[in-house]
């Protein structure tokens, strides 16, 4: 059965090769001038199947020796442009709502006459372009929300669990420094997610849960807080000293939710 397959498969190959040694449509006209015509968006809504609404241009170019380009909006000529870029600007608000053929035709010094291949736009309202656009951007912004939401509730979980953290316990600050709480005087970890306001930024601190504006505290002034944590707590209550299971479990859980960035 084998040998079947062979002229099937060479066959395949010679059809391949007639396809592209074909001379393709437009190469055959290679040897009269083309005139082409593109729409670019100045201002305003296009979307991309074809509905349009606002201020565009149109471009043309075609050979070296195009001395004049006129540009049509179905069959009223709307302007002629006689030196390159042969560009024209134009709003769809100035024309009816609903489809229309923009084209161009171009004249050479040789007196020859060019026509571009016609462009079909559906011109739309304002308020349609604003909707469209409205059922792209808005389901954006709804995603960022969720997403700084969702990035707000770890920060959160983070902090409760470590607002068990007893007074005076040694602790690690992450990749972000510790702070002072202005409010309760203890030391914490500052946030990955705390908003940075030039050389402060804005943090809540997982102790009181209150936010406020703080600076990234010296290793001294956070010693001293620890120490100030002490005088805190009751004068029965023991500073508990961690295992070192605890303190390498603390540690990873610090490296988890400060050190990535
Ligand atoms: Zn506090």
């Amino acid at each position: 059965m084998k040998h079947n397959h062979k002229p099937g498969y060479l066959f395949i190959l010679l059809f391949c090769w007639l396809l592209l040694a074909a001379p393709r449509p437009g190469q055959a006209q290679e040897d009269t001038p083309q005139l082409t015509v593109r729409l670019g968006r100045d201002f305003g809504y296009s979307s991309g199947g074809g509905d349009i609404q606002g201020t565009f241009s149109f471009r043309a170019s075609g050979p070296d020796n195009l001395e004049s380009v006129t540009f049509y909006i179905d069959d009223e000529a709307i302007g002629t442009v006689t030196q390159p870029p042969f560009r024209l600007q134009f709003n769809t608000d100035n024309y009816g709502l609903g489809l229309h053929t923009l084209r161009a035709t171009g004249v050479t010094s040789d007196g020859q006459i060019l026509e571009s291949t016609p462009i079909v736009r559906n011109f739309v309202t304002a308020g349609e372009g604003w909707q469209a656009a409205g059922r792209i951007v808005v389901p954006l912004l709804g995603g960022m929300v969720l997403i700084m939401a969702v990035a707000w509730g770890i920060t959160m979980l983070a902090s409760r669990r470590r607002g068990t953290l007893p007074l005076g316990a040694p602790r690690q600050y992450g990749a972000y420094g510790g702070a002072i709480c202005p409010k309760c005087q203890r030391p914490y970890s500052m946030h990955m997610l705390a908003f940075n306001l030039l050389t402060s930024r804005y943090d809540y601190c997982p102790h009181c849960g209150k936010w406020s504006l703080v600076k990234r505290a010296t290793p001294q002034e956070l010693a001293a807080a620890e120490q100030a944590e002490l005088a805190l707590a009751s004068p029965d209550a023991q500073v508990p000293e961690l295992s070192p299971e605890e303190k390498l479990r603390r540690q990873l859980e610090d490296s988890r939710f400060e050190d990535t960035r």
